[in-house]
């Protein structure tokens, strides 16, 4: 049945009236005020440059496709993939030497067996830079970034065909690498990884692989930024594009629950406080620490990617870590996944002059940002408890000290259960045990640790204890 009251024509007139970023970022929750920015990652965030993030942007593009079948192309002919993980690893090295060998550099070689979108044996090559910390009480602590280098055009398997992957995901490599140019002229006490990985495109290959490695050699991620299609959009008539929004996606359920986590998930009204969504609240409040929300923010989108698409993070997550997304606001698919052409006067293909380099350059203060902080930062409370042994209105908080003696303090967050961020916080003190005026019934807790120059850890939510 026809309603007039909401004709075609006037959903089309409200979306139009709409500034779309406006209408969603508004959340249900009155977040935490910003806390006070430390002047290193300030200092550090100031020397991110857009001009750098264009200069390799369009080097990588260079390489005319770094599709990831294309690696059997010799390096010698500057052409495919090997060619590009061969540049960005000796980019790295440059970064090292200007920081007296402050990076080590790596890659993660290895063969790719034939699967649904590698016909041959492949080598995929993940080529990484490790900022070791000072602090061996810390060191075991990492902060990583990542963007994919490999690229594709209309054809998912063509190896040969231009594929310039500016946007998708010469952005999101270029971050990564920003962010170590950036941070390795600073020490922290925990280490951060910068990663560029291959074979995204044909089934998140290469982040699988270095995701496997990790959790088989014990490495303790506490948070994973993905980058991917970070790039804006500069095509001339896109006004639908929101130059001063990016996408942070986080999963819910973590892929990686087993039952009995996922029992005590549904039991406590868990599904919102998965690490990973710990992870894009604290990239929220790190925005607000770090850059003016009328240029730039993020918008919590609480799905682990977009429709029909997947990412690296993904990786990570079924791996048990912390993983989230970046992408910008509105993607325009003329410039991904597509052969370089004009049809129709329509220009398609994922080249440099559609990227907007400003755009990117704030996606990377914001990673920046966030890895700092968090290197920065002591290790989150372990084994963070709420009492629930008899019923009481007052809610009591137990923890063990942040693992590594960076710690000065703790802070208990609370907020509504309907809330999308934290709403409250209250500092209290070098201590273990808390307890608050409120029921556990009615918000959602969580504690964190905070350091001497006010860097907060991950907020961790606890599990009930009888
Ligand atoms: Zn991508």
């Amino acid at each position: 049945m026809k309603n007039p009251k909401f004709s075609l024509a006037g959903i089309a007139l409200l979306m139009l009236t709409i500034p779309s970023s406006v209408a969603q970022s508004s959340t249900n929750s009155n977040p935490l005020p910003a806390a006070k920015p430390d002047p290193q990652i300030a200092a550090a965030l100031r020397q991110v440059s857009a001009d750098r993030i264009e200069q390799t942007i369009v080097k990588l593009v260079s390489f005319y496709t770094r599709q990831t079948l294309s690696s059997d192309m010799p390096a010698s002919s500057g052409k495919g993939a090997s060619a590009a993980a061969g540049w960005i690893k000796s980019e790295f090295e440059r970064y090292s030497k200007d920081c007296g060998g402050c990076l080590e550099v790596k890659t993660d070689e290895f063969i790719q067996e034939p699967g649904p979108r590698i016909p041959q044996p492949t080598k995929i090559t993940n080529v990484y830079a490790i900022l070791r910390s000072s602090d061996p009480a810390n060191a075991g602590r990492i902060v990583l970034v990542s963007g994919h280098y490999d690229s594709r055009d209309s054809e998912t398997n063509d190896a040969t065909g231009q594929s310039p992957g500016a946007n998708d995901d010469g952005s999101g490599t270029a971050v990564s690498m920003e962010c170590a140019r950036v941070l390795s002229k600073y020490k922290f006490p925990a280490t951060i990884v910068f990663l560029t990985v291959a074979g995204e495109e044909q089934g998140l290959n290469g982040s699988a692989h270095f995701a496997k490695m990790a959790k088989e050699q014990g490495w303790n991620i506490e948070a994973v930024l993905n980058n991917d299609i970070v790039g804006g959009d500069k095509t001339p008539g896109a006004t639908t594009q929101d130059p001063h929004v990016v996408r942070i996606f986080s999963e819910g359920i973590p892929a990686a629950a087993d039952e009995k986590q996922s029992k005590t998930i549904r039991s406590l009204g868990g599904e919102n406080d998965s690490l990973s969504r710990q992870l894009a609240r604290y990239i929220a409040a790190t925005s607000q620490e770090y850059l003016p929300a009328k240029s730039f923010q993020p918008l919590l989108i609480f799905r682990p990617d977009r429709f029909l698409r997947g990412g690296d993070q993904t990786s990570f997550n079924q791996q048990g870590y912390a993983a989230v997304r970046f992408t910008e606001f509105r993607e325009n698919y003329n410039h991904q996944h597509q052969n370089v052409r004009t049809e129709n006067g329509v220009e398609y293909g994922d080249l440099p002059k559609f990227v907007d380099y400003g755009y990117v350059a704030n996606v990377a203060k914001l990673n920046a940002a966030v890895l700092a902080s968090l290197a920065s930062a002591p290790a989150p409370p372990a084994n963070v408890r709420i009492l629930t042994k008899e019923l009481q209105n007052d809610s009591t908080l137990v923890w063990e000290a942040s693992p590594g003696g960076l710690a000065t303090s703790y802070e208990v967050l609370w907020r509504d259960t309907s809330a999308a961020r934290w709403e409250h916080a209250r500092d209290v003190g070098n201590v273990t045990r808390a307890t608050l005026p409120m029921s556990k019934d009615n918000v959602i807790f969580a504690v964190r640790a905070v350091g001497a120059k006010g860097n907060r850890s991950l907020a961790v939510v606890p599990l009930p204890e009888r």
